[in-house]
C-alpha cells in the first residue's frame, strides 16, 4: 500500500483535529478521489472468429466445414484471461446470439474476477440457455484468476496432469480408402479412437478401422439407432470388436429405452445429448453408465467440476468432450481431464486456424503447460 495516499482513517483523524491547515484537507480530498479513480473495472472485449476444419465433420445427421465462433477476453490487474464460445449449429447458438448475449453483460458491479460464484451466477441468470456464450466468460475468467495468482488451473481445482488418460481421435465418416489413411495416420499418434455411427453403415466402418488397427474404440451414435433391440445387437458385435464405450446410441428423450439398454449392454452406455448441465445428472442415474460433459454445454469449467463430482457421488462414469475449438476452450477442458475417465479433446487438431499454442499431444494425451492460467499464448496471425 502506498504510505503516501491519504485513507479514510487518516482523514477522519485529520478533520478531527483542532488547528487542522485547510492545504492539508484539500490534499486528503484530492488524494481520496485519485484512490476512488484507481479502482479497477474488468474489461471485456469479443469478437466473431470462423474455426475451418482440416476435414469435414460429418455425423449421423449433418455435414460441415467450419465452425462459427467467438473469441473473448476479461483484461484485469495487467493481465487477459482467455476465453471462447464455439458454436456447431445443433446447439442453437450462432455468433450473432453470442455478440447480443455478451452485450449485455456489465461487469462493473463486481470488484475483482476472484467474484466467481457470483459473476457467473449473474451471467447465468441473463437468460435461460446460451450456454456457450456463458462458457466463454468462465473461462476466461479462469484463465485471468490463474494469471493473476501466478498457477495453473489444474492446480487451482488440486489436480494434477499427471493423471490425464489419453485423448480419443474422431476418425471422420467418409470412403473407406480416406478412413484407412486417416486410422493409419491417427494410430501413430493415439492410444484410443473415437468413431461416429448411426447411419445404415456401421459394420462396415467399423471393419474397415478394424483392418488397420487394433487400438481401443469408442463409437458415437449421436442418437442414430432408432431400435433399442436393434441397438443392444449392435453394442455385443461392437464389443467383440474391440469397442470399449458406446456414446448417445438412442434418441435423447428415449429415457426408458435407454435404462433398458444400458441394463442389458455388455458395455457402458454414456449419455451425451441427453446431459447438459448439472441439474440433468441426478437424472442419469439408472438410465446410463456415464456422462459425457462438455464446456460449451454446461456453461464452462466451474460448473464442469461440480458435475463430475456431483457425477462421481452418483457413481457415473465421467467423459471429457469437446466441439471444434481453438487451443483456448481445448485447454480448459484439458486442465479438469485427469479428474474423467474418458477425455475427448481433440478439438483443436481438427481446425486449421488455431489462434492460440499451449497444448501439447505427447504420448496420445492432451496435456497443458504448467504457465499461469490456461498455459496458452496467442500465436502471431
Ligand atoms: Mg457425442
Amino acid at each position: 500500500m502506498n504510505q503516501n495516499i491519504c485513507n479514510r482513517r487518516t482523514f477522519l483523524t485529520a478533520t478531527t483535529l483542532a488547528g487542522v491547515s485547510a492545504v492539508f484537507l484539500k490534499q486528503c480530498l484530492a488524494q481520496s478521489v485519485s484512490v476512488a479513480q484507481e479502482k479497477e473495472a474488468m474489461k471485456l472485449s469479443f469478437r466473431p472468429y470462423e474455426l475451418k476444419l482440416n476435414h469435414p465433420f460429418t455425423l449421423a445427421t449433418s455435414s460441415r466445414t467450419a465452425t462459427p465462433g467467438v473469441q473473448l477476453e476479461i483484461e484485469f490487474g495487467g493481465k487477459i484471461g482467455y476465453g471462447e464460445a464455439a458454436l456447431p449449429p445443433y446447439l442453437g447458438e450462432s455468433a450473432e446470439s453470442v455478440l447480443a448475449f455478451l452485450k449485455r453483460i456489465d461487469l462493473t458491479m463486481f470488484s475483482s474476477p476472484f467474484e466467481t460464484e457470483d459473476i457467473l451466477g449473474y451471467v447465468d441468470k441473463i437468460t435461460e440457455n446460451n450456454t456457450a456464450a456463458k462458457a466463454a466468460v468462465d473461462i476466461a475468467l479462469h484463465d485471468l484468476i490463474g494469471k493473476l495468482l501466478g498457477v495453473p488451473c489444474y492446480q487451482l481445482l488440486g489436480l494434477s496432469p499427471k493423471q490425464i488418460p489419453p485423448t480419443t481421435f474422431t476418425i471422420s465418416i467418409a470412403q473407406p480408402d480416406v478412413i484407412r489413411t486417416q486410422t493409419q495416420e491417427a494410430a501413430g499418434k493415439f492410444k484410443i479412437l473415437k468413431v461416429k455411427l448411426g447411419r445404415d453403415n456401421d459394420k462396415d466402418i467399423i471393419e474397415t478401422i478394424r483392418s488397420v488397427t487394433d487400438l481401443p474404440l469408442i463409437v458415437d451414435v449421436n442418437q442414430g439407432w432408432k431400435n433399442k433391440h436393434f441397438a443392444l445387437d449392435n453394442i455385443y458385435w461392437l464389443k467383440e470388436k474391440g469397442i470399449v464405450m458406446v456414446e448417445q446410441p438412442l434418441p435423447k428423450s428415449w429415457w426408458e429405452e435407454a435404462g433398458w439398454l444400458t441394463e442389458r449392454s455388455p458395455l457402458p452406455v454414456f449419455a451425451d445429448e441427453s446431459v447438459q448441465r448439472i441439474s440433468d445428472v441426478m437424472k442419469i442415474k439408472g438410465y446410463f453408465s456415464g456422462i459425457n460433459i462438455k464446456l460449451m454445454k454446461c456453461t464452462g469449467m466451474r460448473e464442469a467440476w461440480k458435475m463430475i463430482n456431483l457425477a462421481r457421488v452418483c457413481h457415473l462414469g465421467v467423459m471429457l468432450g469437446c466441439m471444434t475449438e481453438t487451443s483456448c476452450a481445448i485447454a480448459a477442458a484439458v486442465h479438469l481431464s485427469s479428474a474423467a475417465d474418458f477425455v475427448d479433446l481433440d478439438g483443436n487438431l481438427l481446425i486449421s486456424n488455431d489462434l492460440f499454442q499451449g497444448i501439447r499431444l505427447e504420448n496420445g494425451r492432451q496435456l497443458p503447460t504448467d504457465l499461469s492460467g490456461l498455459g496458452i499464448s496467442k500465436i502471431e496471425q
